[in-house]
C-alpha cells in the first residue's frame, strides 16, 4: 500500500483515550511488529473497522529457544508510534526488562504488558513495576505459562504497589502436558477464581494463544465473553502465512472483523424485571440444591469414617480398586444416562474418591 492511498482518520473522529477501556476492550494487532510497512497496513486494516482499539505488536519476542525471530528490537518502537500516529489508536508491546521499558517511555508508547514467561519471575516482574513507577502507563499482566493464580495475583499486586493504577490481567492458557485441541489449556476456572479474589480488575482474553489455531478462536473469544471477561486480544496479521512467529495462529484482519461480527455479546444484567424475577427464583433453587450436594458429601465422608474404622479393625487395604471401578461405573452409568457429561462426572468421582482416601489414611496414621 502506498503513502498516498492511506486512510487518513480525521483527528476530530479519534476517541478519547479512556473509551479504550470500555468493554470490549480489545487488543488486536500481529504478533510481531516486523517490518514498518507490515505495522502500518495492518494497523490500518484494523483501525478502520475497529477505531477503540489497542493495537498490539511485539518488539522483543521470548521465544522458547534461540535461533528464531527474537524481534526487530528497538527500531520497531517507532514503528508502532508511527502507526498510533497515523491511526488514533493507542499503541502496546510486551517488556520483560528494565531496559524493555525505559526505551517504551522514552519512544512513548502506550501501554506495555508482561508475557506469560516473565509473570513468572518476581524478581522480573518488581524490576518492571519498579520501573515503571509514576510513568503512569497502564500494564496488561498476562498469566504465568503455569497455572499459579497467586503468582499471577502477585505481579498485580506488585504493579499496583508500585504506583500503576491501571493494571489488567490477560488471560492466555496454561502449558499443560496432556494433549489437549488448544496449545495452552484455557483452565477457566482459574479466571473465574481470580475475577472472585479481585472482582475490580478487568480481564482480557486472548483467544490467540489459547487456540493456537485460527478455527478455535471463535469459540474461545465466545466463551471469555459469556464469561463476562471484559475483552479480548487477537493476533492479526497481512499475510498469516508468512508472519515471523506464531503464522498458525494468526488471521488477517478481514477475518478479524468477520469473527467479531459473528461474536455474540450478551449482557451480564438483565432489565426486564420479570425475567429478573424468573432468575432470582431460578438462583434461590441452585442455592438450595447446592445446600443438598454439600449435605451430601457431609453424610458421604462420615459414612467413609465409620468404613475406615471398620477397615482399620479387620486391617483391610484402604484403596480396594474393584470397589472404586464399580462406584465410579455405577455412577457414569446413571449420570450420562441423565444427561451429564462423562469426563464431568469422571472428574468429580475422581475428586470424591481421592478424599475419601485421605480421610481414611489420616484414620489409620492416628490409630
Ligand atoms: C504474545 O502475545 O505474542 C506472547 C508472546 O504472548 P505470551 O506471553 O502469552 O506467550
Ligand atoms: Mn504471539
Amino acid at each position: 500500500m502506498s503513502k498516498d492511498s492511506i486512510h487518513h482518520i480525521p483527528t476530530s473522529e479519534l476517541k478519547p483515550f479512556r473509551e479504550q477501556f470500555t468493554k470490549p476492550i480489545t487488543l488486536f494487532g500481529p504478533c510481531s511488529a516486523e517490518s514498518e510497512h507490515q505495522v502500518l497496513e495492518t494497523a490500518l486494516l484494523i483501525a478502520a473497522k475497529f477505531p477503540n482499539n489497542i493495537f498490539r505488536a511485539g518488539v522483543w519476542k521470548p521465544r522458547t529457544r534461540p535461533g528464531s525471530f527474537e524481534g526487530a528490537g528497538d527500531p520497531a518502537l517507532q514503528w508502532l508510534i508511527a502507526a498510533g500516529k497515523e491511526t488514533g489508536m493507542p499503541v502496546i508491546t510486551e517488556v520483560a526488562t528494565t531496559q524493555h521499558v525505559e526505551a517504551c517511555l522514552k519512544a512513548g508508547i502506550d501501554m506495555l504488558w508482561i508475557g506469560a514467561r516473565t509473570t513468572v519471575n518476581p524478581f522480573a516482574v518488581q524490576e518492571i513495576a519498579d520501573a515503571l513507577r509514576g510513568s503512569g502507563v497502564p500494564v496488561f499482566v498476562k498469566n504465568p505459562i503455569n497455572p499459579d493464580l497467586s503468582l499471577w495475583m502477585g505481579a498485580i499486586e506488585r504493579l499496583h504497589k508500585a504506583g500503576t493504577d491501571q493494571v489488567f490481567a490477560i488471560h492466555r492458557g496454561f502449558h499443560s502436558f496432556e494433549t489437549d485441541v488448544y496449545r495452552y489449556a484455557p483452565r477457566w476456572e482459574i479466571v473465574i477464581d481470580l475475577k472472585t479474589k479481585m472482582p475490580d480488575l478487568k480481564v482480557i482474553c486472548d483467544a490467540s494463544h489459547i487456540s493456537g489455531d485460527p478455527a478455535l478462536i471463535p469459540g474461545v473469544a465466545q466463551k471469555a465473553l459469556d464469561l463476562d471477561l471484559d475483552g479480548l486480544m487477537i493476533e492479526a496479521h497481512i499475510n498469516p502465512a508468512v508472519a515471523l512467529s506464531d503464522a498458525k495462529q494468526q488471521i488477517t484482519p478481514a477475518v478479524l472483523h468477520t469473527l467479531f461480527e459473528g461474536l455474540v455479546f450478551r449482557k451480564a444484567d438483565a432489565d426486564d424485571k420479570d425475567f429478573h424475577r424468573k432468575l432470582l427464583e431460578l438462583r434461590s433453587r441452585v442455592d438450595s440444591t447446592d445446600d443438598l450436594l454439600l449435605q451430601a458429601l457431609i453424610t458421604r465422608m462420615n459414612l467413609i469414617r465409620q468404613i475406615g474404622d471398620f477397615k482399620k479393625d479387620k486391617q483391610l487395604t484402604i484403596l480396594q480398586i474393584r470397589r472404586w471401578e464399580e462406584i465410579l461405573n455405577r455412577q457414569l452409568e446413571h449420570g450420562i444416562g441423565s444427561g451429564l457429561d462423562g469426563v464431568f462426572v469422571k472428574k468429580l468421582y475422581e475428586l470424591i474418591h481421592e478424599e475419601s482416601i485421605r480421610i481414611q489414611t489420616d484414620l489409620f496414621r492416628n490409630a
